[in-house]
Protein backbone atom coordinates (compact mmCIF):
# COMPACT_ATOMS: atom_id res chain seq x y z
CA UNK A 1 0.00 0.00 0.00
CA UNK A 2 3.07 2.46 0.82
CA UNK A 3 4.25 2.74 -2.78
CA UNK A 4 0.60 3.41 -3.75
CA UNK A 5 0.01 6.64 -1.26
CA UNK A 6 3.08 7.77 -2.58
CA UNK A 7 2.24 8.09 -5.79
CA UNK A 8 -1.11 9.74 -4.79
CA UNK A 9 0.50 12.25 -2.67
CA UNK A 10 2.81 13.20 -4.64
CA UNK A 11 0.06 13.75 -7.70
CA UNK A 12 -1.75 15.70 -4.70
CA UNK A 13 1.36 17.76 -4.14
CA UNK A 14 2.31 18.72 -7.72
CA UNK A 15 -1.08 19.98 -8.42
CA UNK A 16 -0.84 21.89 -5.17
CA UNK A 17 2.27 23.17 -6.27
CA UNK A 18 4.39 21.68 -3.02
CA UNK A 19 7.57 19.99 -3.98
CA UNK A 20 8.81 17.53 -0.89
CA UNK A 21 11.72 16.65 -1.27
CA UNK A 22 12.08 15.18 2.85
CA UNK A 23 8.98 12.50 2.74
CA UNK A 24 9.64 12.37 6.49
CA UNK A 25 9.30 16.26 7.00
CA UNK A 26 6.02 15.88 5.40
CA UNK A 27 4.76 12.81 7.56
CA UNK A 28 6.05 15.20 10.64
CA UNK A 29 3.82 17.94 9.48
CA UNK A 30 0.71 16.53 10.89
CA UNK A 31 1.98 16.85 14.23
CA UNK A 32 2.77 20.51 13.80
CA UNK A 33 1.02 22.68 16.53
CA UNK A 34 3.29 26.16 15.64
CA UNK A 35 3.51 27.42 12.54
CA UNK A 36 6.91 29.99 12.60
CA UNK A 37 6.99 32.81 9.52
CA UNK A 38 9.65 34.73 8.59
CA UNK A 39 7.99 38.31 8.08
CA UNK A 40 9.57 40.35 5.26
CA UNK A 41 8.51 38.38 1.79
CA UNK A 42 6.57 35.67 3.37
CA UNK A 43 3.92 37.70 5.20
CA UNK A 44 4.64 40.50 3.30
CA UNK A 45 5.98 40.87 -0.42
CA UNK A 46 9.21 41.66 0.22
CA UNK A 47 9.27 44.71 -2.10
CA UNK A 48 9.43 47.86 0.34
CA UNK A 49 9.24 51.46 -1.20
CA UNK A 50 10.00 54.34 0.47
CA UNK A 51 6.80 56.01 1.60
CA UNK A 52 7.97 59.16 3.65
CA UNK A 53 11.19 61.64 3.37
CA UNK A 54 11.74 63.31 6.75
CA UNK A 55 15.03 65.56 7.11
CA UNK A 56 16.48 67.01 9.61
CA UNK A 57 16.06 71.18 10.27
CA UNK A 58 19.05 72.39 8.13
CA UNK A 59 18.97 69.30 6.06
CA UNK A 60 17.43 68.83 2.22
CA UNK A 61 15.56 65.87 0.87
CA UNK A 62 18.11 65.88 -1.68
CA UNK A 63 21.35 65.96 0.41
CA UNK A 64 19.51 62.92 2.93
CA UNK A 65 18.57 60.78 0.07
CA UNK A 66 21.89 61.54 -1.51
CA UNK A 67 24.25 60.32 1.35
CA UNK A 68 21.78 57.24 2.05
CA UNK A 69 21.19 56.10 -1.74
CA UNK A 70 25.03 56.14 -1.81
CA UNK A 71 25.78 54.48 1.24
CA UNK A 72 23.01 51.53 0.31
CA UNK A 73 24.42 51.41 -3.38
CA UNK A 74 26.56 48.31 -3.03
CA UNK A 75 24.02 46.01 -0.94
CA UNK A 76 21.29 43.49 -2.13
CA UNK A 77 19.00 44.06 0.87
CA UNK A 78 15.69 44.88 0.01
CA UNK A 79 15.16 47.99 2.00
CA UNK A 80 18.12 49.00 -0.07
CA UNK A 81 16.89 48.83 -3.10
CA UNK A 82 13.79 51.05 -2.05
CA UNK A 83 16.68 53.66 -0.88
CA UNK A 84 19.02 53.45 -4.01
CA UNK A 85 15.04 53.90 -6.12
CA UNK A 86 13.65 57.20 -4.06
CA UNK A 87 17.18 58.55 -4.69
CA UNK A 88 17.59 58.21 -7.88
CA UNK A 89 14.05 59.97 -8.55
CA UNK A 90 15.79 63.20 -6.09
CA UNK A 91 18.83 64.05 -6.98
CA UNK A 92 22.14 62.53 -8.45
CA UNK A 93 23.40 59.63 -6.56
CA UNK A 94 27.60 60.82 -5.13
CA UNK A 95 29.75 57.79 -5.57
CA UNK A 96 30.21 55.96 -2.35
CA UNK A 97 33.32 53.99 -1.18
CA UNK A 98 34.40 51.42 1.83
CA UNK A 99 30.88 49.79 1.92
CA UNK A 100 30.50 47.52 5.33
CA UNK A 101 27.53 45.61 5.92
CA UNK A 102 26.31 45.53 9.34
CA UNK A 103 24.48 42.69 9.15
CA UNK A 104 20.61 42.73 10.50
CA UNK A 105 21.09 46.48 11.32
CA UNK A 106 22.43 48.68 8.32
CA UNK A 107 25.05 49.75 6.43
CA UNK A 108 28.14 52.20 6.26
CA UNK A 109 30.20 54.04 3.92
CA UNK A 110 32.05 57.24 3.16
CA UNK A 111 30.36 59.52 0.68
CA UNK A 112 32.06 62.74 -0.22
CA UNK A 113 34.41 62.55 2.35
CA UNK A 114 31.59 61.24 5.03
CA UNK A 115 30.96 58.68 7.34
CA UNK A 116 27.80 57.76 5.99
CA UNK A 117 25.87 54.90 7.83
CA UNK A 118 22.06 54.03 7.16
CA UNK A 119 20.41 51.19 9.23
CA UNK A 120 17.15 50.86 11.80
CA UNK A 121 17.17 51.90 15.24
CA UNK A 122 19.49 49.13 16.86
CA UNK A 123 22.09 50.44 14.74
CA UNK A 124 21.44 53.87 15.93
CA UNK A 125 21.40 52.47 19.35
CA UNK A 126 25.08 51.36 18.77
CA UNK A 127 26.12 53.84 17.38
CA UNK A 128 25.21 56.02 20.46
CA UNK A 129 23.51 58.30 18.20
CA UNK A 130 20.30 59.64 19.62
CA UNK A 131 18.06 61.29 16.86
CA UNK A 132 17.05 65.21 17.14
CA UNK A 133 13.28 66.05 18.76
CA UNK A 134 11.96 66.75 15.41
CA UNK A 135 12.28 63.30 13.93
CA UNK A 136 11.20 61.16 17.16
CA UNK A 137 7.76 61.81 17.17
CA UNK A 138 6.75 60.77 13.22
CA UNK A 139 9.37 58.12 13.30
CA UNK A 140 7.39 56.83 16.13
CA UNK A 141 3.75 57.41 14.47
CA UNK A 142 5.45 55.64 11.36
CA UNK A 143 7.05 52.39 13.49
CA UNK A 144 3.36 52.12 15.06
CA UNK A 145 1.53 51.75 11.80
CA UNK A 146 4.27 48.79 10.72
CA UNK A 147 6.31 50.62 8.30
CA UNK A 148 10.25 49.97 8.84
CA UNK A 149 12.48 53.30 9.62
CA UNK A 150 15.78 53.76 8.70
CA UNK A 151 18.09 56.74 10.48
CA UNK A 152 20.65 58.18 8.18
CA UNK A 153 23.64 58.88 10.15
CA UNK A 154 26.61 61.77 9.12
CA UNK A 155 29.39 61.42 10.76
CA UNK A 156 27.96 60.45 13.86
CA UNK A 157 24.96 62.99 13.30
CA UNK A 158 21.60 61.78 12.94
CA UNK A 159 20.58 63.87 9.79
CA UNK A 160 17.28 62.25 8.48
CA UNK A 161 14.73 59.34 8.43
CA UNK A 162 13.13 57.30 5.53
CA UNK A 163 9.93 55.00 6.03
CA UNK A 164 9.70 52.25 4.06
CA UNK A 165 6.32 50.00 3.67
CA UNK A 166 6.18 46.16 2.55
CA UNK A 167 2.77 45.56 1.91
CA UNK A 168 1.63 42.78 3.70
CA UNK A 169 0.24 39.98 1.48
CA UNK A 170 -3.76 40.18 0.76
CA UNK A 171 -3.46 36.12 1.49
CA UNK A 172 -1.69 36.36 4.92
CA UNK A 173 -4.49 37.06 6.51
CA UNK A 174 -6.24 34.01 5.84
CA UNK A 175 -3.31 31.79 5.93
CA UNK A 176 -3.37 33.27 9.61
CA UNK A 177 -7.09 32.70 10.29
CA UNK A 178 -7.05 28.94 8.76
CA UNK A 179 -4.18 27.60 10.32
CA UNK A 180 -5.69 29.24 13.85
CA UNK A 181 -9.12 26.51 12.94
CA UNK A 182 -6.83 23.87 12.00
CA UNK A 183 -5.57 24.67 15.71
CA UNK A 184 -2.01 25.84 15.19
CA UNK A 185 -0.35 28.69 17.02
CA UNK A 186 1.07 31.16 14.15
CA UNK A 187 4.18 33.12 15.38
CA UNK A 188 6.33 35.59 13.36
CA UNK A 189 10.23 36.26 13.28
CA UNK A 190 11.93 39.35 12.31
CA UNK A 191 14.93 41.31 11.93
CA UNK A 192 12.54 44.76 11.90
CA UNK A 193 12.29 46.76 14.97
CA UNK A 194 9.81 45.41 17.87
CA UNK A 195 7.16 48.60 17.49
CA UNK A 196 6.97 47.26 13.38
CA UNK A 197 7.04 43.98 14.09
CA UNK A 198 3.92 44.28 16.60
CA UNK A 199 1.84 46.02 13.99
CA UNK A 200 2.20 43.88 11.48
CA UNK A 201 1.50 40.84 13.73
CA UNK A 202 -1.66 42.82 15.34
CA UNK A 203 -2.57 43.28 11.55
CA UNK A 204 -2.12 39.67 10.45
CA UNK A 205 -3.73 38.42 14.33
CA UNK A 206 -0.96 36.25 15.13
CA UNK A 207 -0.25 34.60 18.56
CA UNK A 208 3.32 35.73 19.42
CA UNK A 209 5.83 38.25 17.64
CA UNK A 210 9.57 37.62 18.05
CA UNK A 211 11.30 40.89 16.66
CA UNK A 212 14.83 42.52 16.38
CA UNK A 213 16.26 38.93 16.16
CA UNK A 214 19.73 38.52 14.34
CA UNK A 215 19.72 36.38 11.13
CA UNK A 216 22.43 34.46 12.92
CA UNK A 217 20.04 34.13 16.05
CA UNK A 218 17.04 32.72 13.94
CA UNK A 219 17.65 28.82 14.29
CA UNK A 220 18.49 29.61 17.75
CA UNK A 221 14.85 31.05 18.22
CA UNK A 222 13.31 27.74 16.78
CA UNK A 223 15.23 25.93 19.11
CA UNK A 224 14.18 28.00 21.63
CA UNK A 225 10.61 27.50 20.68
CA UNK A 226 10.97 23.76 20.69
CA UNK A 227 12.14 23.56 23.89
CA UNK A 228 9.16 24.90 25.29
CA UNK A 229 7.46 21.59 23.58
CA UNK A 230 6.50 22.84 20.63
CA UNK A 231 6.44 21.20 17.21
CA UNK A 232 7.72 23.80 14.32
CA UNK A 233 7.22 24.38 11.28
CA UNK A 234 9.45 27.37 9.79
CA UNK A 235 8.19 29.31 6.69
CA UNK A 236 10.88 31.68 4.96
CA UNK A 237 12.30 32.44 1.80
CA UNK A 238 15.58 33.77 2.38
CA UNK A 239 19.14 33.11 3.02
CA UNK A 240 18.86 34.00 6.32
CA UNK A 241 16.40 31.51 7.25
CA UNK A 242 18.45 28.55 6.20
CA UNK A 243 19.43 27.61 9.38
CA UNK A 244 16.11 28.23 10.92
CA UNK A 245 14.26 25.89 8.00
CA UNK A 246 16.85 23.26 9.06
CA UNK A 247 16.35 23.51 12.78
CA UNK A 248 13.22 23.25 12.53
CA UNK A 249 10.31 19.98 12.78
CA UNK A 250 9.77 20.68 9.24
CA UNK A 251 11.37 23.28 7.12
CA UNK A 252 9.17 25.15 4.32
CA UNK A 253 10.62 27.02 1.55
CA UNK A 254 8.23 29.34 -0.03
CA UNK A 255 8.11 31.07 -3.32
CA UNK A 256 10.84 28.93 -4.67
CA UNK A 257 12.92 31.53 -2.06
CA UNK A 258 16.72 31.35 -2.41
CA UNK A 259 18.67 28.64 -3.74
CA UNK A 260 19.82 28.19 0.27
CA UNK A 261 16.43 28.18 1.93
CA UNK A 262 15.63 25.25 -0.57
CA UNK A 263 18.71 23.28 0.01
CA UNK A 264 17.49 23.41 3.60
CA UNK A 265 13.84 22.69 3.55
CA UNK A 266 12.39 19.06 3.60
CA UNK A 267 9.07 20.73 1.72
CA UNK A 268 9.14 23.74 -1.08
CA UNK A 269 6.38 25.54 -2.48
CA UNK A 270 6.39 26.88 -5.90
CA UNK A 271 3.55 29.81 -5.02
CA UNK A 272 4.68 32.52 -2.78
CA UNK A 273 0.98 32.25 -1.07
CA UNK A 274 1.15 31.67 2.67
CA UNK A 275 -2.14 29.72 2.76
CA UNK A 276 -0.06 26.85 1.05
CA UNK A 277 1.02 25.79 4.50
CA UNK A 278 -2.40 24.69 5.45
CA UNK A 279 -2.31 22.52 1.94
CA UNK A 280 0.67 20.90 3.48
CA UNK A 281 -0.70 20.16 6.37
CA UNK A 282 -3.49 18.37 4.91
CA UNK A 283 -1.18 16.77 2.63
CA UNK A 284 0.19 15.13 5.26
CA UNK A 285 -2.80 14.26 7.13
CA UNK A 286 -4.16 12.33 3.73
CA UNK A 287 -1.10 10.30 3.56
CA UNK A 288 -1.96 9.33 7.40
CA UNK A 289 -5.20 8.40 6.45
CA UNK A 290 -4.64 6.25 3.26
CA UNK A 291 -2.26 4.55 5.10
CA UNK A 292 -4.54 3.18 7.24
P1 LIG B 1 14.12 40.48 8.13
O1 LIG B 1 14.22 39.50 9.24
O2 LIG B 1 12.84 41.25 8.21
O3 LIG B 1 14.38 39.87 6.78
P2 LIG B 1 16.82 41.66 8.20
O4 LIG B 1 17.49 40.78 9.21
O5 LIG B 1 17.22 41.50 6.78
O6 LIG B 1 15.23 41.60 8.38
O7 LIG B 1 17.07 43.19 8.63
C1 LIG B 1 16.70 43.61 9.91
C2 LIG B 1 16.82 45.09 10.07
O8 LIG B 1 18.18 45.50 9.83
C3 LIG B 1 16.00 45.91 9.09
O9 LIG B 1 14.69 46.12 9.53
C4 LIG B 1 16.80 47.22 9.06
O10 LIG B 1 16.49 48.02 10.18
C5 LIG B 1 18.23 46.74 9.19
N1 LIG B 1 18.88 46.56 7.87
C6 LIG B 1 19.27 45.39 7.31
N2 LIG B 1 19.86 45.62 6.11
C7 LIG B 1 19.81 46.95 5.90
C8 LIG B 1 20.25 47.83 4.84
N3 LIG B 1 20.84 47.40 3.73
N4 LIG B 1 20.02 49.16 5.00
C9 LIG B 1 19.44 49.63 6.10
N5 LIG B 1 19.01 48.87 7.11
C10 LIG B 1 19.19 47.55 7.03
MG1 LIG C 1 14.17 38.08 5.51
Amino acid sequence: AIPLVIAISTSMSARAGILVKDRLALERMRSVDTVLFDKTGTLTRGEPAVVAVLPADGVTDAELLGAAGAAESDSEHPLARAVVAAARAATAIPTATGFRSLTGRGVRAVVDGHDIAVGGPTMLRELGVTAPGELTGPTATWADRGATVLHVVRDGRAIGALALADDIRPESREAVRDLHAAGVRVVMITGDARDVAEAVGAELGVDEVLAEVLPADKDAAVARLQARGLTVAMVGDGVNDAPALARADVGIAIGAGTDVAVESAGVVLASDDPRAVLAVRRLSEAGYRKMW
